[in-house]
């Protein structure tokens, strides 16, 4: 998952929605505004298409009522169709109407007897749909080219073919039986007009277009659309309300009205008015295009809104943040903002920085604590040590005396005896036991007696070599290892030394002690230490027998003299 930082979060947040809200307002109000102009603009076309229609059904109804006036004139009762006064009665009405392009009088048979402008006159209409249907009764019938009169006519300026509508009515005579017809031909342009004239005065908006449609919904007018279809022709019903006077279709609004034709016909016509569906529309269309304008310039507003908003949200945050890190990367010196009009924001940085002085208090601790159990364990390691040095000393020392104990000595004896049998040179074993020890014990208590033998094992070893081995061999008996005996009388001369020394010194309380001591020499012939130490025990006895303090030499050397 993409991590995007808060600002951008709330960025596009802010400006995603207020664009849907917008537009979705935009895109309502647009659809409602449609709605509305189309409801008005049809009611306008219906309006406008009533108007006109009205106004033509009056124009039809009249001129056939003209003619059916003139033709039941006085003048026709006697029968003659040749009358003078019957053409000036036609000449009179066609002056003062312009649109009459024919008016004249047919025989029963169809031939033109009188009309204005001798046109046609003597000729035979016999066949024309107007005289036949003038003989049975009134008539007006849909517009139709000129056949007869089209050579006989200037043509139009925009040289359409001349069209007309045909007025026609029965002549009868006093007796009432039919001498022949009235007929009078109207300009079609005349219709035409009526309605143009109704509709341009009526409705100023722009493309609007009149149609006459005949019956069977086939245009009759314009020239141009001529014997086209109007798509889906909903006939307005009369005294209807609202759309139903009005249609979608084909891309235009069209309203159409019937004709009010004249009683006496079955002439069925409609009058469309149209408009072009995009121009009818496009106030709601406008509207809806400022909507969406305005809705992107909201959005972009909203935006930058949200971006400086979030800005000056997450500045903080992403502050925090980055300490944050840094505390986690054990950074020093770090601290947190704390000073924000966003309380929790403000919040979050006390705490922070509260947490992180008690993280680093007792990481602090920790370190100190640690320190402390490592000065702790050097300690008792030293004391360990201390304590295994004073254990190694224990094991091998006597703890009286403070020279060698007995176990020792015994392992040094076999070390010595052992290095002797291997080099084959000699070493010497001294045997030293305090004379009369058991009265020292007896007069001054042991404790004295304690005293004694320390100083003894001093004064013994103060007159011995680094090399040699003092022990204590038991009781208040010494034993002196001499490892290097370079004359054979050296070992006499050692203890005689330490005899001397021992005897001239001053023991308090006691005053004078005296040792005796009996000296044994190493042997290549002794198989272990065992007879060595008989010797120097048997030199030892020979030294006490003989009056003790004093030296008993080795037996070797007196076997040698
Ligand atoms: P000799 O001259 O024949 O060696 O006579 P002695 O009294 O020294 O010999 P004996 O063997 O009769 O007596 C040794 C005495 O040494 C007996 C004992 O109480 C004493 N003794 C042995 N070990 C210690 C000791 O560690 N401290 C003290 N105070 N006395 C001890
Ligand atoms: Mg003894
Ligand atoms: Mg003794």
């Amino acid at each position: 998952m993409i991590k995007a930082s808060l600002r951008s979060h709330l960025t596009l947040w802010f400006a995603g929605l207020s664009l849907l809200t917008l537009m979705s307002v935009g895109f309502y109000v647009g659809h409602i505004a449609t709605e509305q102009m189309k409801q008005a603009s049809g009611n306008a076309l219906l309006s406008t298409a009533r108007s006109a229609a009205e106004l033509l059904g009056a124009q039809l109804h009249e001129r056939q009522l003209e003619v059916s006036l003139l033709s039941r004139a006085p003048l026709f009762k006697h029968g003659d169709l040749g009358d003078p006064d019957i053409l000036s009665s036609m000449e009179l009405r066609s002056q003062s109407r312009a649109e009459y392009a024919w008016m004249g009088v047919a025989d029963a048979n169809g031939r033109v007897r009188q009309a204005v402008n001798g046109l046609l006159v003597n000729q035979s209409v016999k066949e024309r749909p107007w005289f036949q249907a003038g003989l049975r009764g009134a008539y007006t019938g849909d517009p139709h080219e000129a056949v007869l009169l089209a050579k006989l006519l200037p043509g139009t300026a925009s040289g359409e073919p001349l069209r007309f509508i045909d007025f026609a009515a029965p002549i009868r005579n006093a007796e009432g039986q039919v001498i022949g017809v009235l007929g009078a031909h109207a300009h079609w342009s005349w219709a035409t007009r009526i309605v143009d004239a109704a509709v341009l005065r009526k409705d100023m908006t722009p493309e609007v277009e009149a149609l006459i449609v005949d019956h069977d919904g086939k245009v009759l007018y314009p020239e141009a659309l001529m014997g086209q279809r109007v798509a889906n022709m909903p006939v307005a019903r009369e005294n209807h309300s609202d759309n139903a006077g009005w249609s979608v279709g084909d891309g235009y609004l069209t309203s159409v009205v019937a004709v009010p034709t004249p009683s006496s016909t079955d002439l069925t016509w409609y009058i469309a008015v149209r408009q072009p569906l995009d121009i009818a529309l496009q106030p709601a269309r406008i509207l809806f295009y400022k909507l969406l304008v305005l809705g992107v310039i909201a959005a972009i507003v909203f935006a930058l809104v949200a971006y400086y908003l979030a800005l000056y949200l997450s500045r903080p945050i992403e502050q925090l943040a980055k300490s944050a890190k840094r505390v986690q990367n054990q950074q020093p010196g770090v601290t947190f903002p704390r000073d924000h009009s966003v309380r929790e924001i403000a919040q979050l940085g006390q705490s922070l920085q509260g947490m992180t002085e008690s993280l680093l208090g007792k990481e602090r601790e920790l370190q100190e604590a640690n320190a402390s159990l490592e000065a702790t364990v050097a300690q008792r390691t030293a004391a360990l040590t201390q304590a295994n040095a004073d254990l190694l000393k224990l094991a091998t020392h006597d703890a009286l005396t403070g020279v060698y104990n007995r176990r020792r000595f015994d392992e040094k004896l076999n070390e010595c005896n052992l290095l002797f049998q291997r080099t084959g040179r000699p070493f010497a074993l001294l045997f030293i036991d305090a004379d009369h020890f058991k009265q020292i014990n007896d007069t001054h208590g042991h404790a004295i007696g304690d005293e004694v033998l320390h100083q003894l094992a001093r004064l013994i070893q103060d007159n011995t070599r680094a090399t040699d081995f003092v022990a204590r061999y038991g009781g208040e008996e010494f034993a002196v290892l001499l490892p290097e005996v370079e004359e054979p009388e050296s070992p006499e001369v050692v203890a005689e030394k330490i005899r001397a020394a021992i005897a001239a010194a001053i023991f308090a309380t006691v005053g004078h002690v005296t040792v005796s001591i009996g000296i044994g020499l190493a042997e290549i012939s002794d198989s272990n230490t065992t007879a060595l130490i008989k010797r120097a025990d048997q030199q030892l006895y020979q030294a006490k027998w003989s009056g003790r303090n004093r030296v008993a030499p080795q037996a070797r050397v007196t076997e040698r003299h």
